[in-house]
């Protein structure tokens, strides 16, 4: 018989699209269980018009049948077949798809059919070296055969068939040294692919297994029995209203589906009508998995187009700070056929992407507000990630996640948000007072955060690395500006009081600059009134805070430049202060010995290492003796 070329030209064409389309060749079994979904699909639509079969809904099905010596994988559905001239056009054009047209010519129909890009059929020798399609439409006598070995190009032929529909053989691959074909013809990886892929294809997905059963009556004797099961659960759980499916079902396919063994915190299963349409179910795990604040982790959701799964983890429909989502997306808006490279140009993906966003963020809004045990567990365990999602890209969700973010409040030691915060902030606070440390008990006992409290305001004890950055990038908060109370941006004083401070500063220059000398590293130095009962602190000036330098410091790539502009602040009040005062008029050299403990002891407050311990130790050892 002629062999009939491939109508578009190549094998190059053909190369292209069997190794460039698809990463995984298991997919195949994908492809073809959707292609006799969809036709099974296209006999049913017609049967409601022009009755032909006689078949039930429930006749419908897919058979597969895998013979491991004859190395033969057939896939049989009895949906609507096709003709010579169909088998010629459909597969004998690569890139031509017979769903396209249908779905085209019937476009005021709710038709959902998967495959619209005509290309799904070719993955079929990514694993078989010859490929057979014998087909019937219904009212013919005949059937068609088609058969092609790949680029070379294919025959076509008139046959016998039993029945409608389409029956495809693989004569699957001989295994070499790189790929082991013959887990294609193993039963038991045949089921695990059809679970993966093809578990809520709304027609039955059969398969002949041999298991060996006892025989009755024999005590110890089995036979071999040939038992048809269904691989497919059909109806996936997303697709059932929300209101008919138990938390307990929720939690289920939750737990077995991603790997976790603790139920998640909250489960959101919506159907989203409009211009894209899909239905999701997601879930937000009730603690973070081991490697989530690692590199190592890889956000996304499952991507399904009408219950076929087309990704596995879908990077793109999630953003980052919210990337401890789990769950899936199905709508029939997104193609079988998309692939990475073209995710990101997808227009149907973003809208979803942004809706998905959206709905995440008023639900957790929505947890907050109501069970706020929940959400404070919640927060423990991704709040770091709401933070840095305010921080990173330049603060372009800031709006988006301020009202989520939380953090410890001087008042009671307990999460609040900042607008709990603002609306407890007396008449007479104009700023939104922060303080840095590396627990929330440090930062409370830094010396300014006790005088800010000592007003009578609240004070936000940031713990984490990311925590200040955040709120740099917020800036403020309904107006409220943030101050970080170790900084010179932290104005305490009366009127009065700053009267008096400056000529403080003015008049006792001479000795201020003396501490600035004997204690070195410095930018300035000067008497302050906001530091309660303590002598001394330590504060920045410039943009740089003494905990951001800390943070940067220990990046990877710190460089030198990277330090606060420091500045002693002396309680002007203090007994210390006085007898510093005294020494200095009689003894300098120990007046500069006592600068120095001052500023090891205000550095100790804020946080920071001793620079010489070695010279701390020998100068209290001499105040000791
Ligand atoms: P796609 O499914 O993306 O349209 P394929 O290459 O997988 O592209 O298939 C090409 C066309 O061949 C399909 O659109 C369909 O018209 C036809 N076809 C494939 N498999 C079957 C089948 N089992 N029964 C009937 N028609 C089929």
């Amino acid at each position: 018989m002629k062999k009939k070329q491939f109508k578009t030209e190549s094998r190059k064409l053909l190369d292209m699209m069997i190794n460039a389309i698809y990463t995984h060749k298991e997919i195949f079994l994908r492809e073809l269980i959707s292609n006799a979904s969809d036709a099974i699909d296209k006999r049913y639509f017609r049967s409601l018009t022009d009755p032909d079969s006689g078949l039930a809904r429930s006749d419908y099905e897919i058979l597969i049948s895998a013979d491991e010596d004859s190395r033969i994988l057939k896939i049989s559905d009895n949906g609507c077949g096709m003709t010579a001239d169909e088998l010629e056009n459909n597969l004998g054009t690569i890139a031509k798809s017979g769903s396209l047209d249908f779905k085209s010519e019937n476009s005021a129909e709710n038709v959902d059919i998967i495959g619209q890009f005509g290309v799904g059929f070719y993955s079929a020798f990514m694993v078989a070296g010859k490929v057979t399609v014998v087909s019937k439409v219904y009212g013919a006598d005949k059937a068609f055969k088609w058969e092609s070995e790949g680029v070379d190009g294919y025959t076509l032929e008139e046959c016998d068939k039993d029945g409608v529909g389409t029956e495809i053989t693989l004569h699957i691959k001989p295994d070499s040294e790189e790929e082991d074909y013959c887990e294609f013809l193993e039963q038991y990886s045949i089921q695990r692919l059809v679970k993966k892929y093809s578990d809520y294809i709304h027609y039955p997905i059969k398969m002949d297994f041999k298991v060996n059963k006892p025989v009755e009556g024999k005590e110890g004797e089995t036979e071999e029995v040939v038992e048809r099961r269904t691989l497919n659960s059909i109806t996936p759980l997303w697709k059932k209203p929300a209101a008919e499916v138990t938390e307990e079902e929720y939690n289920n396919f939750y737990t077995s589906k991603f790997m976790d063994y603790e139920p998640p915190i909250k489960v959101m299963h919506y159907r989203q009508e409009g211009a894209v349409e899909y239905t999701a179910l997601l879930y937000i795990p009730s603690h973070a998995p081991f490697d989530y604040y690692s590199k190592n982790y890889e956000k996304g959701l499952q991507l399904y187009s009408s219950g076929v799964m087309i990704m596995d983890r879908c990077a793109e429909v999630l953003p980052d700070y919210f990337s401890f989502v789990k769950g899936l997306i199905d709508s029939s808006d997104i193609s079988l056929n998309i692939s990475r490279e073209t995710l990101q140009q997808d227009h149907q993906l973003r809208t979803i992407a942004k809706a998905v966003e959206k709905k995440i963020k008023n639900e957790l809004q929505k947890l907050m507000e109501t069970d706020r045990e929940k959400y404070e567990k919640f927060f423990k365990a991704f709040g770091s990630q709401l933070k840095f999602g305010v921080y990173s890209d330049y603060g372009t969700h800031k709006e988006l996640l301020q009202d989520l973010i939380m953090f410890t409040s001087s008042n009671d030691m307990k999460l609040t948000t900042l607008k709990e915060y603002v609306s407890r902030m007396p008449e007479s606070q104009k700023s939104i007072y922060y303080a840095c440390g590396d627990s929330a008990e440090k930062a409370l006992r830094l010396p300014q955060a006790a005088a800010v409290i000592a007003k009578g305001y609240e004070v936000l004890l940031l713990t984490e690395d990311v925590d200040e950055f955040t709120l740099q990038t917020l800036m403020s908060y309904e107006d409220k500006k943030f101050i970080n109370v170790s900084t010179d941006e932290l104005d305490l004083a009366t009127e009065e009081e700053s009267k008096k401070l400056k000529e403080e500063n003015e008049s006792g220059k001479e000795l201020l600059d003396f501490i600035k000398e004997s204690v070195g590293g410095l930018n300035s130095v000067r008497y302050s009134v906001s530091l309660g009962d303590h002598p001394a602190a330590l504060s920045s000036e410039g943009g740089m805070t003494i905990e951001m330098a800390r943070v940067l410091s220990k990046m990877p790539d710190a460089g030198e430049g990277l330090k606060a502009s420091l500045v002693l602040e002396i309680n002007s009040g203090h007994p210390v202060t006085e007898r510093i005062k005294a020494l200095y008029a009689d003894d300098k050299e120990k007046c500069a010995k006592y600068c120095k403990l001052l500023y090891a002891q205000a550095r100790l407050l804020s946080g920071l290492e001793i620079e010489d311990a070695e010279e701390l130790s020998g100068l209290i050892s001499e105040l000791m003796v």
